[in-house]
């Protein structure tokens, strides 16, 4: 198992045996250390990714005409990269949002509606603590890693079908990049 993959919870796996379209559409965000380590790992399981990765307002895996991330295996209904998956992928059903009001990164859950493992974690307080840890240091890196356009790209796409759930401090080189210091 790869080096990245270190502190994850049960909820790591668990997206890996849901059958929801959370792969579809998705475009999780990509540093340029993910990108590396993505490279690396499609390379070294000889994985065909010929253009893995799409730049638009901000880095993402390609996707093909139905919409699905070029990293979906489907022939195995699970994530081809599954071990060094991007940070969103790695803390869903927890997403993030920046509130340059109060320089907050604020923490949200999706809605059971969307993602039934959501609701269990919502019922689980020590289950939810648990994945809200490893999530945190997940969009936490990320944030600090992504290039300030990127970031003010990504906090403009909504994301309706959840609900806040806490808010930490922006970490200070965020706040700086972004221009709020
Ligand atoms: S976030 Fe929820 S709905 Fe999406 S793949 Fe993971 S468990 Fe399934
Ligand atoms: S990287 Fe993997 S988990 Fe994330 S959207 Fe693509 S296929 Fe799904």
């Amino acid at each position: 198992m790869s080096e990245d993959n270190k502190g994850v919870t049960y909820s790591f796996d668990v997206c890996s045996q849901c059958n929801s379209v959370c792969c579809r559409d998705a475009r999780p965000p990509l540093s340029k250390r993910r990108k590396k380590i993505l490279k690396k790992y499609l390379n070294s399981r000889k994985i065909d990714s010929k253009e893995p990765f799409v730049k638009e307002k901000y880095s993402y895996p390609a996707f093909d005409e139905d919409f699905l991330c070029t990293l979906f295996d489907k022939k195995t209904g699970k994530c081809s990269v599954h071990a060094v998956k991007p940070e969103t992928c790695r803390a869903g059903p927890v997403t993030f949002d920046i509130n340059f009001r109060t320089k907050k990164v604020e923490w949200f859950l999706k809605k059971e509606g969307i993602c039934a493992y959501a609701g269990v974690l919502f019922r689980d307080n020590d289950a939810l603590s648990a994945h809200l840890e490893v999530a945190k240091k997940e969009l936490t890196r990320l944030i600090c890693e992504l290039d300030a356009d990127d970031l003010r790209a990504i906090v403009k796409i909504d994301e309706p079908a959840t609900f806040k759930i806490g808010d930490d401090d922006l970490p200070l080189e965020v706040a700086k990049k972004m221009g709020l210091t």
